[in-house]
């Protein structure tokens, strides 16, 4: 089943029964990021926190294992679920390894997301460990940095563990959201998620 099929089934949230979700810490505006900043507001996610109905999760995977501020760090190899398989590894653009922790960090928040019964994960795109549609390929610092598609290694985690995982880039998801959360909410047809955008459909047409 797609994300949006998923959604389309999901439950409306009512104010006795919110619905549930786990969001990416610094998406939630949790200062966590590698720097020890947030990663900019996003309106579509700023919506979601306003809804009184919608029960958010915040969890930052990487400063659970390694702290904040710490090093940048992509996957090698393969993408997040080849990590949790062994056949990728995390390293730190030094070059340290960082898989075990980033396994360890994906396992916790696979609990939370278990033990709090979520029905859905927003997560921030791109990141090693939360990107869900898109992921550097190798390191991001590199002069010829390349993106794949795939997922981070606790989105991946998630995903295989059955929970449907979004970006704060799958607006045609979050316009379904929105309406669970708000039965006048008016889907907007237009709207589209990442992986139908020009950009994403150019560049892995190139690759
Ligand atoms: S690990 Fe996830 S929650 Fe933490 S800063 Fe990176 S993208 Fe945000």
């Amino acid at each position: 089943m797609t994300n949006r099929e998923y959604l389309h089934e999901l439950r409306s949230a009512t104010a006795d029964q919110p619905l549930k979700i786990l969001m990416s810490a610094c998406l939630a505006g949790i200062t966590c990021g590698y720097d020890g900043n947030a990663y900019g507001e996003y309106p579509s996610v700023l919506k979601l926190l306003q809804y009184e109905n919608l029960k958010i999760i915040r969890f930052c995977p990487e400063d659970f294992s390694f702290g904040t501020p710490r090093a940048m760090c992509d996957i090698h190899g393969g993408n997040g679920m080849d990590v949790l398989h062994g056949k990728a590894k995390v390293l730190t653009e030094h070059g340290e390894d960082w898989t075990e922790g980033m396994i360890r960090a994906s396992e916790k928040m696979l609990a939370l997301a278990q033990q709090e019964q979520i029905e859905l994960a927003v997560m921030m795109d791109v990141s090693a460990a939360c990107g869900s549609q898109v992921i550097y390929d190798g390191n991001r610092f590199a002069a010829d940095k390349v993106y794949q598609i795939g997922a981070g290694v606790c989105a991946a985690q998630l995903i295989k563990h059955g929970f449907k995982v979004i970006s704060q880039r799958d607006y045609a998801s979050l316009e379904i959201l929105y309406s669970k959360l708000d039965p006048s909410y008016l889907i907007d047809p237009q709207q589209i998620d990442h992986h139908e955008t020009e950009w994403y459909l150019d560049y892995f047409k190139k690759r």
